[in-house]
C-alpha cells in the first residue's frame, strides 16, 4: 500500500514514527517560514507541517505548488503539536514532512468541499463525487451501510436467506406506473422494472424457502417529492407458516435491534393502533405519536355539543372536531389570523378555523362567542380535557375532509410547539387496514395494500355484501409520523385470489393472463405466508434525523427524475431505436 496510516488515526502514541499518508489537500496556510496543510481522507484530517530550514527546500517548493483537492502522498515524522486541536481525532499531533509526491493535481472545485459549503443543490448534484467527499454527506452513506449491515446480521441469525429476484419483469396494471424496457429480441414487447419483488417472494415461499429477505432496488414511475425517488431500496421480507403476530414480533425485533446497534437507543414496547382509531384520533394512517393532541369530536357519532345555537356552519357539518394546543391561549389575534390563513391555503383547503381560548385566569373566549355561551364553551373545554392556558382549534365539515385537515393543523402545531424533535423516536404499528378502497374517478374498487393481501378470515363473508367494511391482515410500521414499512398476510389459495381479482375488476381471462403464474403456483402446495417491506432509504433518513431520502443515496435523481451528473435520461440513436423496433414521432 502507498500509505502506512490513514488521515484519521495518528495520535501521541505514534510520536517519532516515520509515516506515509495519502489524501486530498483540504486547506493550506502559508505563513512564510511555515506552511500548514490539512490532508483529508475518508477517515479524517491530519495536519502536515513544512518548515523553512527543517524541511528540504525542494519539498517546500513543491508544497507551494499544491492547490485544494490535489491528491498527494506525504512522508514524514509524527511530532507533538504545540497548539493542540481537540476538535479532531488527530489534533494532538502533526507530521513534519520530509517528502511529498503529487499523485494527481486537481482543478479548483466548483464549490467548497467542507461541512458548510457554498455550493447549491444543482452544482453539488452535477459534481456528486465531490459532494460525497464532504464529511456530512459521507457520514450519511456510512450510516446507510451500518443499517444494511445490522439488518443482514439480524435476519441471517434468524435463518433468513437473501435471494435475488429479477429486475426485468412484466408490467401489470395494478399499483403505480411501471418503468418499461423494450426487448430487442422480442420486437414490440417490453419488460417492466419491478415496483417490488412481491410475487417473486411469494413464489419463493411456494418453493419452500420459508424465510427470505433482500435489500433490493424497486422502481416506480411516480411524480417525485422530497421523500421519493424513482428508484429506491427496500428491505423486502417474507415468511412461511406464520401469523400476523409472528411478523409483528420478528420485525419489531429488527427495528429494535437497528435502533440499539446504529443509534444506541433502547426502544420501549411498540404500541399498536387500528387503522380506524388512527383515522378517528389523528386523521391519518401514519400518526406522529411523539406528542398527544388527539382529536376530540364536539359533534360526531358519540355526541353533539354544538347544536341548538343556530351556528349554521356547525349545524350543517357532519363532524366538528378539534385539537387542544397546550399553553397556546396567549396566541394573539395576529397569530390566530395567520394560522387561519394557513389552514385556508389550497394545500390544506379548510374553509375556516374556529378557536376557543381557555385563558390562564379561567375565563373563556372564542371566535364563535356570538353563538355559544360561556357555559357551552366550558362543556367543550371539558370534552377536550383542556387546562387553563390552552387553546382549542376546531374544524368542521365532511368527516373525512375535516379529519385530514385537522391532521395538518395538529402536525403544524406540534412542530411550532417543539413536540417533533427528530432525535426522539416513537415507533407504532398501525393494524387492520381496510382491504379495499373505492376509486370515485375510476368507479371501481382498488386493493389498499396490494391484490395479494388476505382479508381477515372473519370478514370474508363481507366480500359478498359490503366491500368497504372488509378489513385486511395488513400492517404498517410508522416512526414519527413516517410510514417506514408495510406488509400483509397473503392470500395463498387459488380460489380466494381469483375472487379478489374479480372484485378488482379483472375478468377471469385477464386475471389468468396477468397473474396466472401465481394462481397456478397456489395449486401446487402453497404454504400460508406473510411478509413486509421497509423503505430502506427512508429508514436511513429517519436514523439520520433528516427529511430528505436523497441525502442517503449515493447518486440520487433530482425532482424531475434526472441524474444531472451523467445526464440521464437521454435520447438514444436512431440505430438503437430501430434495433428495438421503436418508432418515435416528433423526435426532438
Ligand atoms: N411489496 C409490498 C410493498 O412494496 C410490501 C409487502 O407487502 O411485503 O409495499
Amino acid at each position: 500500500m502507498l500509505r502506512t496510516h490513514t488521515c484519521g488515526e495518528l495520535n501521541l502514541a505514534h510520536v517519532n514514527e516515520d509515516v506515509v499518508l495519502c489524501g486530498w489537500v483540504q486547506r493550506i496556510r502559508d505563513k512564510g517560514g511555515m506552511i500548514w496543510l490539512d490532508l483529508r481522507d475518508r477517515y479524517g484530517l491530519t495536519q502536515l507541517l513544512f518548515e523553512e530550514g527543517k524541511t528540504p527546500s525542494e519539498v517546500l517548493q513543491a508544497a507551494r505548488t499544491l492547490g485544494r483537492e490535489f491528491v498527494i502522498e506525504a512522508k514524514g515524522k509524527v511530532i507533538e503539536r504545540v497548539a493542540k486541536n481537540d476538535k479532531i481525532q488527530t489534533g494532538s499531533i502533526e507530521i513534519r514532512i520530509t517528502g511529498i509526491t503529487i499523485l494527481n493535481p486537481a482543478k479548483l472545485p466548483p464549490f467548497l468541499i467542507e461541512d458548510e459549503t457554498d455550493g447549491g443543490d444543482d452544482i453539488r448534484m452535477k459534481y456528486r463525487y465531490l459532494d460525497l467527499r464532504r464529511n456530512t454527506v459521507r457520514e450519511k452513506l456510512q450510516l446507510r451501510h451500518q443499517v444494511a449491515r445490522h439488518t443482514r446480521a439480524y435476519l441471517d441469525d434468524l435463518n433468513f436467506i437473501e435471494v435475488e429476484t429479477p429486475v426485468l419483469i412484466k408490467s401489470t396494471p395494478e399499483g403505480a406506473r411501471d418503468f418499461v424496457v423494450p426487448s430487442r429480441m422480442n420486437p414490440g414487447e417490453f419488460y417492466a422494472l419491478p415496483q417490488s419483488p412481491q410475487t417473486f417472494k411469494q413464489l419463493l415461499m411456494v418453493a419452500g424457502f420459508d424465510r427470505y429477505y433482500q435489500i433490493v432496488k424497486c422502481f416506480r414511475d411516480e411524480d417525485l417529492r422530497a421523500d421519493r425517488q424513482p428508484e429506491f431500496t427496500q428491505i423486502d421480507c417474507e415468511m412461511s407458516f406464520v401469523t400476523q403476530e409472528d411478523i409483528l414480533n420478528t420485525f419489531e425485533g429488527l427495528i429494535r435491534n437497528l435502533f440499539r446497534k446504529v443509534k444506541g437507543i433502547e426502544l420501549p414496547e411498540v404500541p399498536r393502533m387500528t387503522y380506524a382509531d388512527a383515522m378517528r384520533l389523528y386523521g391519518s394512517d401514519k400518526p406522529d405519536i411523539r406528542f398527544d393532541m388527539k382529536f376530540t369530536e364536539l359533534k360526531g357519532e358519540d355526541q353533539d355539543l354544538t347544536s341548538g345555537s343556530n351556528f349554521g356552519v356547525f349545524d350543517e357539518a357532519e363532524l366538528v372536531v378539534g385539537v387542544c394546543a397546550p399553553g397556546c391561549a396567549t396566541y394573539t389575534r395576529k397569530q390566530m389570523d395567520e394560522l387561519t390563513d394557513w389552514v385556508k391555503r389550497p394545500q390544506i383547503g379548510a374553509k375556516g378555523l374556529i378557536y376557543v381560548r381557555y385563558n390562564a385566569d379561567g375565563s373563556i373566549k372564542s371566535s364563535v362567542d356570538k353563538f355559544y355561551s360561556e357555559e357551552i364553551l366550558r362543556t367543550w373545554a371539558e370534552a377536550f380535557d383542556a387546562k387553563p392556558g390552552d387553546l382549542l382549534l376546531i374544524l368542521s365539515g365532511q368527516a373525512d375532509k375535516a379529519r385530514k385537515q385537522l391532521n395538518e393543523v395538529r402536525l403544524e402545531m406540534g412542530s411550532r410547539l417543539g413536540f417533533r424533535n427528530p432525535d426522539v423516536y416513537h415507533v407504532l404499528w398501525v393494524l387492520d387496514f381496510p382491504l379495499l378502497e373505492y376509486g370515485e374517478a375510476e368507479d371501481r374498487w382498488f386493493a389498499m395494500h396490494h391484490p395479494f393481501t388476505s382479508p381477515k378470515p372473519e370478514d370474508i363473508p363481507l366480500l359478498a355484501t359490503d366491500l368497504g367494511k372488509v378489513r385486511a391482515n395488513a400492517y404498517d410500521m410508522v416512526i414519527n409520523g413516517v410510514e417506514v414499512g408495510g406488509g400483509s398476510v397473503r392470500i395463498f389459495e387459488r380460489d380466494l385470489q381469483q375472487q379478489m381479482f374479480g372484485i378488482l375488476g379483472f375478468s377471469p381471462e385477464e386475471a389468468q393472463e396477468q397473474f396466472g403464474f401465481l394462481m397456478n403456483a397456489f395449486e401446487f402446495g402453497a404454504p400460508p405466508h406473510a411478509g413486509i417491506a421497509f423503505g430502506f432509504d427512508r429508514l436511513c433518513s429517519l436514523f439520520g434525523g433528516v427529511d430528505s431520502i436523497r441525502d442517503f443515496i449515493a447518486f440520487p435523481k433530482n425532482n424531475s427524475g434526472r441524474d444531472v451528473m451523467i445526464d440521464s435520461p437521454s435520447i438514444i440513436s436512431d440505430g438503437q431505436l430501430k434495433e428495438l423496433s421503436i418508432r418515435v414521432e416528433n423526435r426532438v
